[in-house]
């Protein structure tokens, strides 16, 4: 009975079975040439992500999170700032804005496309921020700190609204730095400048993660930042290797931040794969459309001039606790990305935010289940979820008979 065999989330061993031959070519060129840490094969990838993203330089470094903490220190975002991001994303965005020594500070999604909302952000700008007289700088009124960046997160594959939100920026005088740690190759049109962007090419720079569930992943931990700006370019790379101009010359303090050769191999090989993956994606993600719309799911926004990559696919119900309970009992996989927004972690308690303050990131958070979702997804496995899915939603009507797996 193959209908019941499990359909996982996510299925990271597919991908790797048929490239595995070239995969282990080059662990073992590291090994004969003990290349392990930067060369040849690192500035190779970073020369293929740059041309992928269409920006002037690439930078490997250790994982998103270090990217993302890179690109704003290089930006000069540091102690005594406040970076305005996003309360529905994973902590890493949050965690490198503190970890510069800058304070995060929130502002609400959109209700449709659950990126920023560039509302919210232009009302918090306005209303929750002062120009102060003497310095001519924008200052927070809830931290009494310099705002000096946003951290637009292009969360599941799909571009927050870089038009308005950089309008916004460049009004108040602010950094841009992309997270397209979920958002390898998706694609923005600019109405402003009359042609598509890719993520990661719009900011001052954007970090990029490639975690091994990433839509571009290694095996194992690794990250880069995408930049026109070649100051930012070099000032990232000295902060990846100890604030190193050349060996043993330390212009400033950094961190071990490199990406390391053996993993810089592996997305050399998978690079080649990422287009076809993409595809792969949004084809998946058009049957799921067409399986469930006009069943009372909540399907993802698809904004004109903007061309996801699916990173997940993110549906919203209300009784998600019930749905994914019917889902596990017919063996198939689902996550939620993410269950608590950050301003309500125990982690930020300290920033003394409240439940209320961003009613659209809470009301999202309870109701979003990401699908299974992956290159190699087939038509019949994804038949088999929506199949499911439906039926839930029959069952809590009256005199539905469930047809058991
Ligand atoms: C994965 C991810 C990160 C962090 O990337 P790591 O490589 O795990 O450090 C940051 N932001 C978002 C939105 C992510 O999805």
């Amino acid at each position: 009975m193959t209908d019941c065999e499990s359909i996982p989330f996510l299925d990271l061993v597919s991908p790797h079975r048929e490239l595995e031959g070239e995969l282990m070519e080059g662990v073992r060129r590291a090994l004969r040439s003990a290349s392990f840490i930067g060369g040849a094969v690192v500035a190779e990838f970073e020369e293929a992500f740059a041309a992928f993203c269409q920006t002037r330089f690439c930078v490997g470094v250790g994982s998103g999170t270090d990217a993302l903490r890179f690109a704003m220190m290089a930006a000069g975002i540091g102690a005594g700032d406040s970076v305005i991001t996003v309360p529905n994303t994973f902590i890493a965005t949050t965690e490198a804005i503190s970890q510069t020594g800058a304070l995060p500070e929130f502002v609400d999604i959109d209700e449709h496309t659950y990126n920023m909302d560039p509302v919210s952000l232009k009302k918090y700008l306005e209303v929750h921020c002062i120009l102060d007289a003497n310095s001519a700088r924008l200052v927070s009124r809830r931290t009494g700190r310099r705002v000096v960046a946003i951290i637009p997160v292009h969360l599941y594959g799909q571009m927050a609204p870089m038009d308005p939100i950089l309008r916004i920026a460049k009004a108040f005088g602010l950094t841009v730095i992309e997270d397209a740690c979920q958002a390898h190759g998706a694609e923005y049109y600019s109405l402003q400048k009359n042609r598509w962007f890719r993520a990661g090419c719009m900011g001052s720079a954007a970090a990029f993660s490639f975690y091994p569930g990433k839509n571009l992943g290694a095996c194992g931990e690794a990250g880069a930042i995408t930049t026109d700006d070649e100051y930012l370019a070099r000032s990232v790379r000295m902060l990846r290797d100890h604030g190193q101009r050349e060996k043993y010359h330390h212009e400033v303090e950094g961190y071990n931040g490199r990406l390391d050769a053996i993993q810089a191999h592996f997305l050399n090989v998978k690079i080649a794969y990422l287009e076809v993956w993409n595809e792969q994606r949004r084809e998946a993600a058009r049957r799921y459309r067409e399986l469930l719309n006009g069943h009372g799911v909540g399907l993802p926004s698809n904004p004109e001039g903007n061309s996801p990559v699916f990173h997940l696919f993110v549906v919203r119900v209300n009784d998600r606790a019930g749905l994914m309970k019917h889902l596990a009992a017919k063996k198939i996989g689902t996550a939620i990305h993410y269950p608590i927004p950050l301003h309500l972690q125990d982690a930020y308690r300290y920033l003394e935010y409240r439940k209320g303050d961003f009613p659209v990131a809470e009301r999202v958070a309870s109701e979003i289940l990401s699908l299974p979702m992956f290159p190699q997804i087939t038509a019949d496995q994804q038949a088999r979820v929506a199949e499911a899915i439906l039926e839930f939603i029959a069952q809590q009507a009256p005199y539905y008979h469930s047809v058991a797996c």
